[in-house]
């Protein structure tokens, strides 16, 4: 291929002599003129076989070069381990909720005891049909009362058409065909549906109960309004912030006339959080710090924020520019979307609501290096747990640094 692309350039070369100075050595000019200064110098680094020695197809992956099948299959599962990473990626959508991307995680891995997998058992037929063995595939997709539910969904899935020697492939197969902002629904879907699925199974065989399709049916439809509702409060929640300037910057905007710099401090359900203000007009500044209880340290990074703006509005502040080192949550605030972790999610509902109440409310990343006043304060107040309150000093002093203008 390569050669292919150069030929075009260098019309006489042929092969690998070409490229060459007499006593089997690489001629390092034209290697640059034919592949680029790069490439051509990566090639020249590739150590030349002695003259008399025959040509010989290699195995690149394995060090001594041999080729055999079982190399080339180990290779092969190293794509299917791309394809896993797809799986997990699309379930750990921050759209899904927790609890339905646990199921889907929890067949797709194969944690559920089904009777193939329990050596134990002896009877291994599937409950719900009678007809086959209770396998993962054959439960949640192969078994007619899977079956009929899979049909059900919003999403036209088609049995026959899918290719999929396992539900992590099938899954893929269907994700494929399906526009990218929909996917987590069809996931939502799934996952509602997996539910049901072992629920019923496990009712049948441990109280007896008898398959009802459409009573399953009903129990999907629910769940699933209650998942999709959630996520469409999330959905107007954006719309309505377009009235004020939120966004993510690099730099602070000139027309703001306060800075704050926050950060927390956490250990152990333990955080410190502290902020600073400064009055751009006047060189003023305040510092804040108190301590309190958080789950996690997302959680304290967004309650720093949080209880700055908190303060902000309190002081009657318009425009504001809020400088934090948590590029992950700072992210999560002006796009909108959850953090990574959950718990920290209460607080961010709290965030989208007041930033709506700044004329406008800017957040700058800023190197955790330069937010160095903020982390001694927020270190101070978490070891200090007498500190429940807020300490409020006046006229520590700050240093805006340069990339921020
Ligand atoms: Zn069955």
């Amino acid at each position: 291929m390569l050669m292919e692309e150069v030929r075009i350039r260098l019309l006489n070369l042929e092969s690998v002599a070409d490229l060459s100075r007499s006593g089997n050595e690489w001629d390092p000019h034209l290697l640059e003129q034919a592949f680029g200064r790069e490439m051509g110098w990566k090639i020249s680094n590739i150590k030349r076989l002695p003259q008399d020695c025959e040509d010989s197809v290699i195995w690149k992956k394995a060090n001594d070069g041999i080729f055999t099948t079982k190399r080339a299959y180990q290779e092969c599962c190293q794509f299917q381990d791309c394809r896993d990473q797809d799986v997990w990626k699309a379930i750990w959508n921050s759209k899904i909720h927790p609890r339905v991307a646990v199921m889907l995680w929890r067949v797709l891995a194969g944690c559920i005891p089904v009777k193939e997998n329990l050596a134990f058992m002896k009877d291994k037929d599937c409950v719900l049909c009678e007809e086959g063995k209770e396998s993962l595939k054959h439960v949640f997709w192969d078994c007619p009362f899977a079956r009929a539910l899979w049909f059900s969904g919003m999403f036209p899935v088609v049995n026959a058409r899918a290719i999929g020697s396992d539900l992590k492939e099938l899954i893929l197969f269907f994700l494929q065909g399906i526009p990218r902002n929909d996917k987590w629904q069809f996931l939502t879907f799934v996952g509602c549906m997996f539910e049901e699925v072992w629920r019923t199974r496990n009712a049948v065989l441990f109280q007896s109960n008898r398959v009802d399709i459409l009573q399953s049916r009903v129990s999907i439809s629910k769940r699933l309004e209650e998942f999709y509702s959630i996520q469409e409060e999330q959905l107007v929640f954006g719309t309505n912030t377009k009235r004020v300037e939120t966004y993510l910057s690099w730099k602070i905007p000139q027309s703001t006339t306060f800075v704050c710099f926050t950060d927390a401090s956490w250990k152990q359900g333990s955080a410190g959080l502290a902020v600073g203000l400064v009055d751009r007009a006047s060189s003023r500044s305040w510092w804040s710090a108190k301590w309190s209880r958080a789950e996690s340290a997302m959680e304290a990074e967004s309650m720093e924020i949080l209880w700055a703006l908190q303060m902000a509005l309190e002081a009657g502040i318009q425009s504001i520019a809020m400088a934090s080192d948590a590029l992950l949550v700072v992210k999560a605030i002006v796009e909108e979307s959850f953090p990574p972790c959950w718990k920290a999610r209460a607080v961010f509902f709290e965030i989208w609501k007041l930033v709506k109440l700044f004329n406008s409310c800017s957040f700058v990343f800023i190197k955790r290096v330069d937010n160095e006043a903020a982390d001694v304060v927020a270190k101070t107040a978490r070891i200090d747990g007498h500190c429940k309150d807020f300490i409020n000093r006046e006229g520590s002093p700050f240093v805006i640094p340069n990339y921020l203008f």
